[in-house]
């Protein structure tokens, strides 16, 4: 299976300073594409603007969110449907920043899932446990539950790993708790799903770095990553992406 590297830009990334950034990676990327696939996800402002240039490197296009209806009175969102016209091709769900910050709960998630893929856009999904629930050994417990109520029994997309104590504190999961939890999360798939087929997609994310991208990347069963932070930077983005 080709890896994926998704560079998660967040709210980051002016019209000037995002044009750089992606001029910046797909100059380099040609080698890159031949091993594994990339994707950016700029903030929506960017999104338009981004897709000739992304689109004519072989880079998808990713968004951050969307809504889960496909149109009507709600102020200051975005539809699966205006993404696709955007030249958008994977959207970010479930982060567990929206759910932070914007409430975003299971049942929502799953709505979004399915508006996505109804317009063609392909999900990825992200699932993760609390540093407290870590502790707890309440983990397992936690994601089984993410993955059984943010994903329809067809669903076709991409799962990303996130553990929120990892994401934006520097402190990347080792390589046997991503491994274990990976077996965790394609058993509980394969079992949602109702199929035996364990080849689905499942990222990792949580301060993913140079320095660390090769070890996590040969961990047995990584889709391969999302990055937030370090692909704000030309160079260690694809330092990351080239990675092992
Ligand atoms: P980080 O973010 O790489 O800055 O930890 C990852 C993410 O939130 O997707």
């Amino acid at each position: 299976m080709r890896q994926m590297i998704i560079g998660n830009w967040k709210m980051h990334g002016l019209r000037k300073a995002g044009t750089d950034l992606a001029s910046a990676i797909t100059t380099e990327i040609g080698t890159i594409l031949k091993e594994r696939d990339v994707v950016l996800a700029p903030p929506f402002t960017l999104l338009h603007h981004l897709f000739p240039l992304l689109s004519e490197h072989g880079v998808g296009l990713g968004a951050q969110d969307c809504h889960a209806e496909i149109e009507g009175a709600y102020t200051g969102d975005i539809s699966a449907g205006m993404l696709a016209d955007s030249g958008v091709s994977h959207v970010i769900l479930g982060h567990s920043e929206r759910r932070e910050h914007h409430h975003e709960y299971n049942a929502l998630i799953k709505r979004k899932v399915m508006r996505a893929r109804e317009f063609g856009l392909c999900p990825v999904v992200c699932v993760g446990e609390s540093g407290r629930q870590k502790e707890e050994n309440l983990a397992e417990e936690w994601l089984g539950k993410q993955i059984t109520e943010c994903l329809p029994p067809d669903f076709d997309g991409i799962v990303a790993y996130e553990p929120i104590w990892a994401i934006g504190t520097g402190k990347a999961a080792t390589q046997q708790d991503i491994e274990s939890r990976l077996t965790f999360l394609h058993d509980a798939l394969a079992r949602h799903l109702e199929t035996d087929d364990k080849s689905m997609r499942v990222l990792y994310g949580g301060s993913v770095k140079p320095e660390d991208a090769a070890s996590i990347l040969a961990v047995p069963g990584v889709g391969g990553v999302l990055v937030g932070g370090a692909s704000l930077s030309a160079r260690s983005f694809l330092g990351i992406a080239r990675a092992g």
